[in-house]
């Protein structure tokens, strides 16, 4: 049987997608705002339909004009990447409803994963632990807030349970601070993301982010594809991501892997599936699940050699598929680096004509990227140019491995936090893997 794709993204995931596709013998079709029609993928694609002007809520993120292209090309199913309509259940519901299989879980779920405070209720009823806070409505009334805080305990943060992308969350450390915290978070929430709900949460002082890779059939089965380290961040956005997850307690890991397996079995969920955790003296915290693939997919895939977004299509597809377990093996260690066109010390975004480039390569290291010589990164997108992946048997090897591939690669014509990695990586708190979500902001910028 012959199927047809629509993917509905663009940069390296779309590429991404296009070559799982190639390889499994699926036709493919582009679609493209009109500020991208240089797009790398574009040239591989079996067909292409622009979808709007370059603003992403007049393309990317415009429903009718990607279903339209989809009816247009009359493909099979729709491929939405990260981003953009990726966690979208109303897109989700629409393509199925349109006759386009949308490739992940159901919208249902999605939606439910979507709100902080459900997915927090939800997946407690499963043994996975979460962060403790107070996640009801939040009373109206001063002392009774106060109380409620006072018995969490300061420092906590006020999240949005709309949220993402690293927005919506403000730290709270004494109670002077609460009601006026409180205020400007909803104001924000309400702005960002049209829902002003805030809940409580306990701050937690030096975790390292965790999280669970997952892929379910559909059916009832599911498996894990273990841990991934992304506690580097700046401003709760991921810069080096690391595949296993190294120096945790065995015994409360084994736990949450099989509970974070049986709730994928329990709720037939389909496709992949990260749940992420804060991980502070041996105890994981739930923070979020996302429905969907994530950028830093390929140290997972470095380490296990099961290719995530094939397994993503071919379950959507019903292309024989068996996940199984005992078949999952891991090998070494998988370190991402996310080049993103910005500058290395104020971390202004950067676009512009990259001019002249190199990548890197050679055994052991991927590179995922859209990016060539003469692109033109646009304004109107994320800054994200390329991922530089390296595999090795030891984590140490895996830091030198990239240093040589950093070494390698260059761009010419806008800056990039090219720069920034090559100082991370021969960071001794890096090197040693003693670094929490804060210290890159915290600690190490503060050090030069
Ligand atoms: P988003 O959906 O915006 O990515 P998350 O809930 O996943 O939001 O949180 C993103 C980041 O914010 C985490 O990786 C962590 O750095 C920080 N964070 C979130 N909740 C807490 C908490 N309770 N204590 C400390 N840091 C937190």
């Amino acid at each position: 049987m012959s199927f047809k794709v629509l993917i509905a993204n663009r940069g390296e995931i779309a590429l991404r997608a296009l070559r799982a596709c190639r390889e499994l013998g699926i036709k493919t079709v582009g679609v493209y705002s009109e500020g991208d029609r240089d797009l790398k993928h574009l040239r591989f694609v079996d067909e292409s339909v622009c979808i709007g002007p370059p603003s992403p809520i007049e393309s990317y993120l415009n429903i009718p004009s990607i279903l339209s292209a989809a009816e247009l090309t009359e493909v099979d199913a729709i491929y939405p990447g990260y981003g953009f309509l990726a966690e979208n259940h109303e897109f989700a519901e629409q393509c199925n409803k349109s006759g386009f299989k949308f490739i992940g879980p159901s919208s249902e779920t999605i939606k439910t994963m979507g709100d902080k405070i459900t997915a927090k209720n939800f997946v407690e009823k499963f043994n996975i632990p979460t962060v403790p806070g107070y996640s009801k409505d939040l009373p109206d009334d001063e002392s009774k807030l106060k109380k409620i805080v006072n018995e969490i305990g300061y420092p906590i943060i006020l999240k949005a349970t709309a949220g993402g992308g690293g927005r919506g969350m403000r730290v709270v450390t004494n109670e002077n601070e609460l009601l006026d915290s409180l205020r400007i978070t909803k104001q924000e929430a309400l702005n960002a993301f049209g829902n002003d709900k805030v809940y409580i949460e306990k701050f937690i002082q030096k975790p390292r982010h965790i999280e669970v890779q997952i892929v379910g059939d559909g059916k009832g089965n599911a498996i894990h594809l273990g841990t991934r380290d992304c506690s580097l961040q700046r401003r709760h956005q991921k810069i080096i991501e690391e595949a296993p997850a190294l120096d945790l307690d065995l015994d409360s890991l084994n736990i949450l892997l099989d509970a974070c397996v049986n709730l994928c079995k329990k709720i037939n969920y389909e496709g992949a599936g990260t749940l992420e955790f804060l991980y502070e003296n041996k105890e994981f915290y739930f923070i979020e699940m996302n429905t969907r693939i994530q950028v830093e997919h390929p140290v997972t895939e470095m380490i296990t050699g099961f290719d995530i977004v094939k397994a993503q299509i071919k379950i959507a597809l019903g292309i024989n598929y068996d996940l199984d377990q005992k078949l999952i093996t891991f090998k070494g260690h998988s370190i991402e680096c996310r080049i993103n066109a910005e500058d290395p010390e104020t971390f202004e975004p950067c676009p512009g004509q990259i001019t002249r480039m190199h990548t890197a390569g050679g055994f052991g290291i991927r590179y995922d990227s859209h990016i060539y010589g003469g692109y033109n990164v646009s304004p109107f997108y994320d800054s994200l140019l390329a991922k530089i992946i390296t595999q090795a048997n030891s984590r140490k090897t895996a830091i030198k491995r990239m240093l040589s591939a950093l070494d390698e690669f260059y761009v010419e014509g806008i800056k990039t936090n090219h720069s920034l990695h090559e100082k991370i990586l021969i960071d001794e708190i890096f090197i040693e893997n003693k670094h929490t979500i804060n210290y890159l902001e915290k600690e190490f910028l503060k050090k030069k």
